[in-house]
């Protein structure tokens, strides 16, 4: 038998309900701040990502599928959507209809990481970009929505970490200096940080190697390379962050595994969730617009993963289940006839969900699948029931059972949806 790939998942007829109850959810609460939705293709000249992302970077570095095709391209599936979103922004020129553009996406992202629970190859983020505003009070939004977000969909625990990582110019410095300090460690560094080291030293700063992270406590910090604008921009964040009484945790060290990022970047992770306890991360791209061949343009967004959402989701919040209304159980031949156009009009004329056997089952076992599958109402036409042109209905709550004529039955609903 084949199987699925390792690192993909199925999501199961059982797990659905939850995952469009979730994605209703989010669609629902971005249309609160005014964001529209993006749809970008799945895969994307490989060039793309190499421009945006960083070629030190671990998604660059050994995690993308990526495959030239029958035309001699390089494509790659999208490892993250921003790029993507970037580029049709430039290529669309969304910038000149709008001086500010809000813009949100669900979409399934792939990655070659080594998997484990939260961890997937393929798995889904939903996530925002807005290009126009360089102004903290939008930097604050974008914070407040993704906080938001997790309160609207009652997720308790949640850390927001925040950090300045400046202007390019100061990062430059910040670089420099950050670079000088690990050089008196460099035999202590793994093979991977030593050539980060000579290529990019902010990326040292994300090890996860514990030797390294005793190194990383003592260096220097990026806050204190900020230039004046750049302390200003983030004074203001925070400011906001508390006028809206939003709790946030500096972290000096928080630089995203990803090159573009300038001036504001956060993390929200969760108290209840394992080692993969990241539930999201954005910041600002001022420059990589233009970087990508756009006017420029300065932008913010975040990124979050739906499964690790689900995981951290408590179920007994929330009414997310979709059953049929109505079991519709024809016995015999007349009557499965007869209930097709009866059925049809539910479906078509009530707007109504109806389930009906076929298996040809008897009465217990139509039942039994009734109750299974958590319907509101029953509805049974046997033979009798025929006779009087009758139908008897019966409210799976309270077991109450009445006999109304068939005439009657779109009334009968038209009265009794709540
Ligand atoms: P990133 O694009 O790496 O900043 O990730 C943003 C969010 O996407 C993370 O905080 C996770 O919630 C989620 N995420 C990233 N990578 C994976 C993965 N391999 N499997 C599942 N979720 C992921």
């Amino acid at each position: 038998m084949i199987k699925n790939i390792k690192g993909t998942k199925d999501i199961l007829p059982n797990e659905t309900d939850l995952w469009q109850y979730v994605e209703l959810k989010i669609h629902h609460f971005f249309k609160k701040y005014g964001y529209k939705e993006i749809r970008t293709p799945s895969f994307e000249d490989s060039a793309l990502f190499h421009r945006s992302i960083g070629e030190e970077t671990d998604i660059v570095s050994k995690e993308m599928y990526s495959w030239i095709d029958q035309g001699g391209k390089s494509l790659t599936l999208k490892p993250e959507v921003t790029a993507s979103v970037v580029r049709a922004f430039n290529q669309h020129n969304l910038g000149h209809e709008n001086k500010i553009n809000k813009l949100y996406y669900i979409d399934s992202l792939f990655r070659r990481e080594r998997p484990q629970k939260g961890r997937y190859r393929q798995f889904q983020q939903f996530g925002i970009e807005t290009m126009g505003s360089d102004r903290p009070e939008q930097d604050a939004e974008i914070i407040a929505m993704a906080h938001n977000l997790y309160k609207f969909l009652k997720i308790d625990g949640i850390v927001i970490k925040l950090n300045s990582i400046g202007s390019s110019d100061s990062r430059i410095k910040y670089k420099k200096a950050l670079g000088d300090y690990l050089k008196k460690y460099e035999n202590d560094l793994s093979d991977l940080s030593k050539k980060r080291l000579q290529t990019n030293p902010l990326r040292i700063l994300d090890t996860k190697i514990n030797s390294e992270i005793d190194i990383i406590k003592q260096a220097p910090k990026i806050t204190d390379y900020l230039d004046s604008e750049d302390k200003q921009h983030y004074d203001k964040v925070r400011e906001y962050l508390n006028e809206l009484e939003i709790k946030f945790i500096e972290d000096p060290l928080l630089v995203r595994g990803l090159d573009y990022y300038s001036r504001t970047v956060f993390e929200i992770h969760s108290d209840s969730l394992g080692s993969q306890n990241a539930l999201c991360g954005g910041g600002r791209y001022d420059c990589l617009i233009e970087e990508l061949g756009g006017k420029s343009t300065p932008a913010i967004g975040f990124a979050a993963g739906i499964e690790r959402l689900i995981l951290a989701l408590d179920k007994e919040k929330h009414d997310y289940m979709q059953n049929p209304y109505i079991y519709f159980v024809a016995l015999g031949e007349k009557a499965i006839k007869c209930s097709l156009k009866i059925i049809d009009d539910l479906r078509m004329k009530n707007d109504l969900a109806v389930v009906t056997d076929s298996l040809n089952r008897n009465l217990k076992a139509q039942m039994k699948e009734a109750n299974k599958l958590n319907v509101s109402y029953s509805i049974i036409l046997g033979e009798n029931e025929l006779k009087d042109n009758k139908l008897i209905i019966k409210n799976m709550s309270t077991g109450n059972q009445e006999e109304i004529a068939i005439d009657e039955l779109s009334f009968f609903f038209k009265n009794n949806i709540k």
